[in-house]
């Protein structure tokens, strides 16, 4: 079939938006582009890719699983169903660690451990933007970690990348700690998009939300360099509570909590021995 007629098929499908797009990815062109290839004959191959990726719109799942991929600070991951689509806010998160990295760690070799990595897009990203970084990054889940391991390797990455339910294998200490763990409450609302695709393992953490919190402060003394920076994604009534789990673990440290571009807060920063 030509551009033109799968545009049609697409949109009797999806909304137009969603087929172009799709097509455009498919062919490997831009959007704006695909009016000048309307008579272009399109593949077999490529066909049935854009006609499964509009089956797959049409039964509801994210565009991005569709695509197959995301942008993220730059890069493309991979992403599908086992792994959480990658966020706006989590790119906020990325980029005040890099700007606190630059600012305290500054010349300073540091070993880095992103805990709960899903697709990878945060440890990744933070080893391609801080050059002296050591990565380790771990997640629970066998299937998450073999995407984020594809990501790896297509960003040409060295970090270590490694199966692990939070610091159960982790034997080192670390200059910064950072996670965008699951943090949503079991019963709370959350998007029908969201919860018929992502997967829950990545979403929800017990009945307060808080539980992935706990873990990670339950052992993270023993992970702690002396001159440490925790970064750690929040979901947005949590910050009290948050601030009381660290309060409890490392007593009187210095806290930053930053609000996204939504205007909430999502983002608490530990800074500890670094003023
Ligand atoms: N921010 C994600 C959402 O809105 C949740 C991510 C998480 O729990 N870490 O769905």
């Amino acid at each position: 079939m030509t551009v033109e007629e799968l545009i049609c098929y697409g949109k009797q499908h999806v909304h137009s938006s969603y087929a172009n797009i799709l097509l455009a990815e498919t062919i490997n062109k831009n959007v704006l582009e695909l009016l000048n290839y309307l008579d272009y004959e399109v593949p077999e191959k490529e066909e049935k890719k854009y006609k499964k990726a509009v089956t797959a719109i049409e039964k509801g799942e994210p565009l991005q699983y569709a695509l197959g991929y995301v942008n993220f600070y730059g890069n493309r991951f991979i992403v599908n169903k086992n792994v959480l689509i990658p966020r706006f806010e989590t790119e906020e998160l990325v980029e005040n660690t890099i700007k606190y990295t630059n600012e305290y760690f500054k010349n300073e070799s540091i070993d880095i451990i992103d805990l709960g990595c899903g697709s990878g897009a945060i440890g990744l990203t933070l080893e391609k933007k801080l050059p002296l970084s050591k990565v380790d990054m771990i997640d629970i889940d066998e299937k998450a970690l073999s995407v984020a391991k594809e990501n790896a390797k297509n960003l040409n990455s060295n970090a270590n990348l490694f199966l692990s339910d939070m610091w159960a294998n982790v034997n080192k200490k670390y200059d910064i700690i950072i996670s965008n763990p699951p943090y949503i409450k079991t019963m709370e609302e959350i998007e029908e998009i969201v919860k018929n695709n992502e997967p829950a393992i990545a979403l929800f953490a017990g009945i307060d939300g808080l539980d992935c919190y706990k873990k990670i402060f339950e052992n993270i003394k023993d992970h702690m360099k002396d001159k440490c920076l925790i970064a750690l994604e929040i979901g947005m009534t949590q910050k009290e509570d948050i601030i009381n789990i660290v309060k409890e673990t490392l007593g009187e440290v210095k806290i930053e909590t930053k609000k996204d571009l939504s205007e909430k807060d999502r983002m608490i920063f530990i800074f500890k021995n670094i003023e």
